[in-house]
């Protein structure tokens, strides 16, 4: 009762400032309500301070360094680039500040919003305690995000290890680095790492880079990462960790090997997401956890009637774009709505270089769950006309089609679309279109699309299918070659 009389009272209270949470605080504001955000640290979160942004700076930079390398194969003499880590990370940051001012509280707060900075915790089911203010709400959204977890390795707590936070911050390449995880942050900080000047080792429990990606593409990435110099250790696991005079120990346990052990530099660990759901008082307000973070239903309400959850702390898919499209159905049904969350047609990609991207079912799900029905194109970068002109390497544009009712005329239904190569993330993009629409591909395949781009990729992938008909048309049939044989 003390907060309704003395604190502060919102319709709707908002825990947690990055994408997620940002999101749905704008929508519900629009409407009117009074909304708070509350807020531990910078408003922005993971992907502006630590997660997507500063990467893809550094990445830029990695990318760079090695167009450069390859001068030569454009006729252009150069001598080996070197790094200044520093200077590139004083860029990273102004990008970080430049696209981070629309995330700033004043933006925020001439949106109608009330922005608090402090870390919340409920102290009754209506009720979050944050900076020593007590606020009250209606209705709630926890958007408190993810941190880097922890694998159970021995040693590793004694260990000065990096995380993504770290790892984008430091001023000097080290000269050997091993990284435990060849999930998305384990390979794109790897390979910047690798081009930048590291020894790199990638030290993987399962048998492929990517292991939720579809296999051949991620195929493709391991051996360009081979490329670069980088030693791949898949069926791996890091026994445990120690530190002497500066340097680490790794014992790593191979399938089928002998124990061996790495001595290196630096570690990044990289190896998922935990949940940021620790010190927010839940069981207080009746809001259960599962394995992968807080649990919710179809329209990502919590088990308390008056929470709602979304972003990372939800578990995965772990991005940006989940978390702001998750952020809208939560605020729809804050305001009273029914929306649900499906996740259907949500691409994903690595931005490696060759870039790794895909959406819907792999062909493995996809022939499990289609068996002889589906049909896979395949369409490699050598076709593709802007890949040979940019010199962009191997690739390849994988699109998996389940026959449905438009089969035929319009070439059934997209259910999987996965790139490597240059430009992968935008290619897939046209794919999830297709998929969140129900579109059948033939829509795509009688799209102008501008020559030479790597979109047109795509386009001549789902035209294959055609191309296949028409040469099966051609072939002669079975009755036609008993014919031809009895003369
Ligand atoms: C290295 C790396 C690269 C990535 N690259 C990409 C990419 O290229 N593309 C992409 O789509 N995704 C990428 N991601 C993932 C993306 O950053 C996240 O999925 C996204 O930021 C999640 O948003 P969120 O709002 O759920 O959580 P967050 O952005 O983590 O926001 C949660 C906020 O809650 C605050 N908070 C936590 N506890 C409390 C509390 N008790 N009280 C108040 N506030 C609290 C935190 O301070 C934080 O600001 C990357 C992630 C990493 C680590």
């Amino acid at each position: 009762m003390r907060a309704k009389e003395d604190g502060l009272t919102f319709d709707v209270v908002v825990i947690g400032g990055g994408t997620a949470g940002m999101t749905a605080a704008k929508i519900v504001a629009r409407t009117g309500k009074r909304v708070v955000l509350l807020e531990a640290d910078r408003t922005g979160g993971d992907c502006l301070y630590t997660g997507c942004v500063p990467s893809k700076s550094l990445l830029a930079v990695a990318k760079v360094m090695e167009r450069i390398r390859c001068g030569d194969q454009f006729g252009i003499n150069v001598n080996p680039p070197t790094l200044d880590l520093g200077r590139a990370v004083q860029r990273k940051d102004r990008i970080v500040e430049q696209i981070g001012e629309a995330d700033s509280p004043a933006v925020l707060r001439r949106a109608g919003i009330t922005v608090i900075q402090g870390r919340a915790r409920f102290c009754d089911s209506d009720e979050v305690e944050v900076g020593g203010q007590v606020v009250h709400g209606e209705r709630f959204v926890i958007a408190t995000g993810s941190r880097p977890a922890r694998p159970p390795i021995l040693g590793l707590a004694e260990v000065d290890y990096l995380t993504n936070v770290e790892a984008l911050d430091l001023r000097v390449v080290p000269s050997r680095l091993a990284v435990i995880g060849a999930g998305p942050t384990g390979l794109e900080l790897g390979q910047a790492f690798a081009r930048f000047g590291s020894a790199v080792t990638i030290i993987e429990r399962t048998d492929r880079v990517l292991p939720s990606d579809d296999g051949e593409t991620s195929a493709i990435l391991a051996k360009a990462l081979e490329d670069d110099g980088i030693r791949l250790f898949l069926r791996t696991a890091v026994d445990n960790i120690k530190q002497s005079d500066g340097y680490k120990y790794l014992l790593l346990r191979q399938e089928g090997e002998d124990p061996n052990t790495i001595e290196i530099d630096q570690v990044l660990v990289a190896t998922g997401r935990q949940p940021e759901v620790d010190e927010l008082g839940l069981d207080v307000a009746g809001v259960q956890t599962g394995e992968h973070g807080i649990v919710v239903d179809a329209g990502l309400r919590t088990t308390a009637r008056h929470v709602w959850a979304c972003g990372d702390v939800i578990g995965p898919p772990y991005s940006t774009h989940v978390a702001e499209d998750q952020a809208r159905t939560v605020a729809k049904n804050v305001l009273g709505g029914k929306a649900r969350w499906s996740g259907r047609a949500v691409p994903w990609s690595t931005f490696t270089d060759p870039e790794v991207a895909g959406v819907g079912m792999t062909e493995a799900a996809a022939r499990v769950a289609l068996g002889r029905r589906l049909e896979v194109l395949r369409l490699h970068y050598h076709d593709i006309d802007r890949a040979v002109t940019d010199g962009a390497g191997d690739g390849l544009v994988k699109v998996l089609l389940a026959p449905g009712w438009t089969r035929g005329r319009l070439g059934g239904e997209v259910v999987g679309a996965h790139v490597v190569g240059a430009g992968a993330a935008e290619i897939v993009q046209q794919f999830a279109f297709l998929m969140a629409w129900h579109l059948p591909a033939g829509m795509l395949a009688k799209t102008v699309q501008a020559y030479p781009t790597y979109g047109l990729g795509g386009r001549q992938a789902v035209g294959l299918h055609w191309q296949r008909a028409k040469e099966s048309r051609a072939r002669p049939s079975f009755i036609e070659k008993l014919r031809g044989k009895l003369g």
